[in-house]
């Protein structure tokens, strides 16, 4: 495992003065690069050929390091070049996807903002449950056996995978021939069946709250929230029930986009306070504790409970809802303050005040 220290020396061989801001080109990364070039900052996009027209258009790099595969992040020579460049590396849903855990613990040797030690919390659904579960929120029952199944619950499967391969069962049976089902249409691999994770589902709307802890500031942020547009559960209002019956539709839930949200304001004491006591655990749980961004994913029932059934401890694409116009950004900052900008201002004002290698990990 990478030590801290070695981190720190990296940091120690960088010019301050030309500090960029990289990451991988997908998923927020036009977030993330709009905000560093708001705050000043020069940005680097490791890119594969066939996504180099997203960062072209919107003209929001300044170096290009191409890959075949966003994994030869990993490589020696990729990794010298962005250490030349002063690179300060912003992860996001992609780096969990493609690079992985061990990847980034052992092998990934350029600082990142954030906390990689959080990692271990975030990828394990166990542990971030026990995370949860300490920090006082309210979370959706788990099901240890597809044979306890007695209510209507959601059947998930390990890692980021924006909701893919998810499926509802609501007994032993229904799980198995539905789970046939994810595998006959290539949702899911045979072998990840023993790794599901069974959970009560919840009737209510989803919503998802963007924060950001500020370890300079000794402060959580609130700065927006959205929810999910998934194919194909989103759909399925547009078909009558009748036809839904007639064809035996099985949803899925993969994410394509988000939409924005503002919340009802009698709800936002629970959600301030949320963010607050999983940013205090997470000191506990791994010191530090949270620097920069994380995403509590809720379900809010009719009568205003808040369920929360998964944390993303870096930024969340939900929030590239709020480039440019997220309300509660607005409330904080005012104009032009989103996730991405955050980021490159809390770097920023690490560098001024001398402790850029307390956020950096
Ligand atoms: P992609 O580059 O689109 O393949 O996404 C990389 C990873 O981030 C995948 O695990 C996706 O499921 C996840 N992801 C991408 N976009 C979103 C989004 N808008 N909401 C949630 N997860 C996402
Ligand atoms: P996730 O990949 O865990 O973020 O979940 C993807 C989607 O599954 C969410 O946006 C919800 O639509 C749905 N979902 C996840 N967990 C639950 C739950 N416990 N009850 C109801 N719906 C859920």
């Amino acid at each position: 495992m990478i030590e801290k220290e070695e981190i720190e020396s990296l940091v120690e061989e960088y010019d301050l003065e030309k500090v960029s801001i990289g990451t991988l080109g997908s998923h927020s990364a036009l977030n993330i690069f709009k905000g560093a070039k708001e705050e000043g900052f020069r940005t680097v996009c490791v890119c594969t050929q066939n996504r180099e027209i997203v960062y072209r258009k919107f003209q929001l790099v300044d170096e290009f390091i191409f890959v075949e595969r966003f994994s030869d992040l990993l490589n020696g020579e990729i990794q010298e070049r962005l250490r030349e460049l002063n690179t300060i590396l912003v992860p996001h849903g992609s780096f969990n996807a493609y690079i992985g855990m061990e990847g980034m613990l052992n092998d990934l040797y350029v600082p990142m903002f954030g906390n990689r030690r959080l990692l271990k919390w975030e990828i394990n659904r166990d542990k971030q449950r026990e995370w949860l579960r300490k920090a006082g929120l309210r979370l959706p029952k788990t099901y240890e056996s597809p044979n306890d199944i007695d209510k209507l619950v959601i059947v998930k499967f390990p890692g980021a995978r924006g909701g893919k391969g998810y499926f509802l069962a609501d007994s032993p049976e229904t799980f198995r021939r539905k789970a046939e089902d994810m595998i006959k249409r290539g949702h899911l691999k045979r072998e990840e069946l023993s790794n599901v994770q069974l959970q009560e589902y919840i009737l209510g709307v989803t919503a998802y709250f963007q924060y950001f802890r500020s370890i300079i500031k000794e402060d959580v942020e609130l700065l927006g929230m959205d929810r999910r547009y998934e194919s194909t559960v989103d759909g399925l209002g547009r078909i009558p029930a009748k036809d839904q019956l007639q064809v035996d539709l099985n949803p899925t839930y993969t994410v394509v986009g988000n939409i924005p949200l503002t919340l009802r304001e009698s709800l936002l004491p629970e959600v301030l306070s949320m963010g607050d006591r999983v940013a205090e655990v997470s000191e506990e749980i791994a010191p530090p504790g949270i620097i920069g961004p994380f995403c509590l994913e809720t379900i809010i029932t009719d009568t205003g409970e808040i369920y929360a059934f998964e944390i993303s401890a870096r930024i969340v694409a939900g929030s590239n809802v709020g480039i440019g116009t997220s309300p509660y950004a607005y409330l904080k900052y005012g104009a032009g303050m989103y996730m991405g900008r955050r980021i490159a201002r809390e770097i920023k004002e690490g560098i001024r005040r001398g402790v850029l290698k307390k956020i950096l990990y």
